[in-house]
């Protein structure tokens, strides 16, 4: 028999902040082991970044990322939260979800790591706590293909699969997705906070999150305040960067919405082909409340949420606290517009601000949604790519647009060259098309075979460089895509 062997370190630096908070804030939790945990994705990239690994055992790195094997020094947790969703109140938690602890990169920045799918928690309801390849699969893709693009978010270290069937309509393979975040604080659980922890937990708690996430705050007069409006300035960014790429998220509850900026939770997100606000994907938004068009204003209406969960702290004066809230809350609209208004003109190749621009930028919207413009390729066109001319850009009402925004850009320092350059750091060549999406998906998670996801990773891993040989990545499906639904914690 061999001597006792030390477990390999992998890398790991933990360091569980969350877990010297109120317990109130979370259920302590083991990960169910798995049958057959098997390796089928891993980010090199992002291990290195993290001060991790990526050169140990493949299996060992499955046993861990499939919580078969919690490294020492992690401290296995589900979160509590509560949220608004579809706008009705209700209890959360991890219910799918474990937190494994916080690592600490070389460079000293914390993560939170966690496993997506890796059985019950005490939040878990009627639920198996489990997901299914499909899904952590699609989170892997479309959360590296928002980091490519520029756009903060949750990234995904990891997918295993279980060897273990997961039952939804019927039988599917079953896998666990590593993420790292920021933190996964959202506004539900500053909900969960206000209604369900007794009130002397309520600053330690609130203090921690500033602490983690806004510490500069910390030194103004009024951090709470301060605090609120932050987060809002971060989620103004987020949306706007949403809106110049075509991210639909598609569930906008409030427990989906992250104290850090960070995208997070993508269950039924997708990326509109033709220009409409009111593109709606999941299956179950019937309403469209989470409409494309729609977006800034559910931020708002999040962070009115916010808000209202801190009222206490932010003044002990009821009336003033809710004067200050509203104050903030009512500054969400014209900072949204003109940082939205800057991006759309970066979007145009536009430096300057001019009073014309409105105008200009309603024109375009307008006549894309009008003649089902493809919202990436109208831009690319813009911006030199004429390879991307279906007809459609030789439309009477486009030309006369396009004379009103070329006499616009010979009016800017540089001309039309600047403003393409600057266009094609704007505006992706490539985003992830709901058709290139499914088949790399399906192939993966029905057939088993991974090439042609590795490949769409690949082409999403420099979306703004157009490389010949991936041209049919820019297509969008003949159809428009105008059918394409999304479904939730798949
Ligand atoms: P989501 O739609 O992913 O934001 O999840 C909403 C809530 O449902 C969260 O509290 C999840 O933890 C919970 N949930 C989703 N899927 C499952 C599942 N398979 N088992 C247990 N809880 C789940
Ligand atoms: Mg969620």
């Amino acid at each position: 028999m061999s001597t006792t062997e030390t477990p390999p370190s992998m890398g790991w630096k933990w360091d569980n902040s969350y877990s010297t908070l109120p317990h109130t804030l979370f259920s302590p939790v083991l990960p169910t082991p798995v049958a057959q945990p098997q390796l089928v994705a891993f980010n090199q990239p992002l291990a290195h970044a993290l001060g991790l690994h990526a050169e140990a055992p493949e299996a060992e790195w499955a046993a861990i990322l499939a919580g078969n094997t919690v490294p020492p020094g992690a401290n296995p947790i589900a979160q509590a939260y509560a949220g608004h969703q579809f706008g009705h109140f209700t209890m959360l938690g991890d219910g799918r979800a474990i937190l494994l602890g916080e690592h600490l990169t070389p460079q000293g920045e914390r993560f939170d790591i966690q496993l997506k799918g890796p059985g019950q928690t005490p939040y878990s309801r009627r639920g198996d706590g489990r997901a299914t390849l499909y899904a952590m699969l699609r989170e892997y893709l479309i959360s590296e293909a928002m980091h490519h693009l520029g756009i903060p978010t949750t990234r995904s270290l990891a997918v295993v699969t279980t060897g273990l069937p997961v039952y939804r309509e019927q039988a599917f393979m079953g896998a666990v997705l590593t993420r790292i975040a920021a933190s996964h604080i959202r506004v539900g659980t500053f909900e969960y906070m206000r209604h369900f922890m007794p009130e002397n937990e309520w600053t330690p708690f609130v203090q921690y999150v500033i602490q983690r996430h806004y510490p500069d705050v910390l030194e103004t007069e009024q951090p709470v305040e301060a605090f609120i409006q932050r987060v809002m300035l971060r989620q103004i960014d987020l949306i706007v960067n949403w809106m110049r790429v075509g991210f639909v998220h598609g569930v906008m509850n409030t427990d989906n919405m992250s104290i850090a900026g960070e995208s997070i939770d993508y269950g039924p997100c997708a990326f509109i082909n033709q220009y409409d606000p009111k593109m709606v994907f999941s299956s179950i938004d019937t309403q469209g409340r989470y409409a494309f068009g729609r977006q800034a204003a559910i931020a708002q209406w999040n962070l009115a949420i916010l808000a209202g969960s801190l009222l206490p702290l932010l003044d002990p004066d009821h009336d003033k606290a809710v004067e200050k809230a509203k104050e903030i809350v009512n500054s969400y609209a014209d900072i949204y517009h003109a940082k939205w208004h800057t991006m759309m003109r970066a979007k145009l190749g536009l430096r300057q601000p001019h009073a014309d621009d409105s105008a200009l930028i309603r024109g375009l919207l307008q006549w894309m949604e009008r003649f089902g413009a493809d919202y990436t390729n109208t831009f690319l066109f813009l911006g030199g790519d004429t390879t991307l001319n279906d007809g459609l850009y030789n439309n009477a009402e486009f030309t006369e647009w396009h004379q009103q925004w070329e006499q616009r850009v010979a009016a800017e320092p540089g001309g039309l060259d600047a403003a393409r350059e600057m266009m094609q750091q704007t505006n992706p060549a490539y985003i992830p098309r709901n058709h290139q999406v499914e088949n790399a998906l399906e192939a993966a998670s029905e057939n088993g075979e991974f090439s042609p996801l590795n490949t769409l990773l690949n082409v999403l891993s420099a979306p703004y460089k157009v490389r010949p040989e991936y041209r049919s990545y820019q297509s969008p499906p003949d159809d428009g895509g105008v059918g394409y639904r999304t479904f939730c914690g798949t």
